[in-house]
């Protein structure tokens, strides 16, 4: 059993994505354990993102994250941090499998609409990022 954090990006409530994309997560069988709607302050994103400080991308990426309502979750099941990362597809949309999130959804590269814990390390770290608290 395995927990990783999921989180529909500003585009998705925009475009009102968020019922489709959950409906997907809950057709593949994964279950929402923890989910809320919130705004990211810049600095809050900023932080989230932390190892990709530097890079050239993470300015207009925090731009991004804080520009309206996000969803985050909780995805729970067995190697849920690898089969919601086969469910949203490769970062860049155009090279994303068909039938993936990113593949249906995603503007490009940035605008990428979902993101998932990329390891076990970075889903202990992500998930009390937002849910330090059991229910
Ligand atoms: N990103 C971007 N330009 C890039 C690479 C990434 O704007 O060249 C953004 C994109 O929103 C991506 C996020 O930065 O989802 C984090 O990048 P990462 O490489 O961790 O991709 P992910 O794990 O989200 O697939
Ligand atoms: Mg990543």
């Amino acid at each position: 059993m395995e927990t990783t954090l999921m989180i529909l990006k500003p585009d998705a409530a925009e475009r009102n994505l968020v019922g489709s994309i959950l409906a997907r997560i809950e057709a593949s069988g994964l279950k929402i354990a923890r989910l809320e709607m919130i705004r990211l302050t810049p600095e809050r994103a900023r932080k989230f993102y932390h190892v990709h400080e530097g890079k050239p991308f993470i300015d207009d990426l925090v731009a991004y994250m804080s520009r309206g309502t996000v969803v985050v979750g909780a995805l729970e099941g067995e190697d849920a941090i690898t089969r919601w990362r086969e469910l949203m597809g490769a970062t860049n949309p155009a090279n994303a499998a068909p039938g993936t999130i990113r593949k249906d959804f995603a503007v490009d590269i940035q605008t990428n609409t979902v993101h998932g814990s990329d390891s076990p390390a970075s889903a202990a770290e992500e998930i009390p990022y937002f849910f330090p608290k059991p229910l």
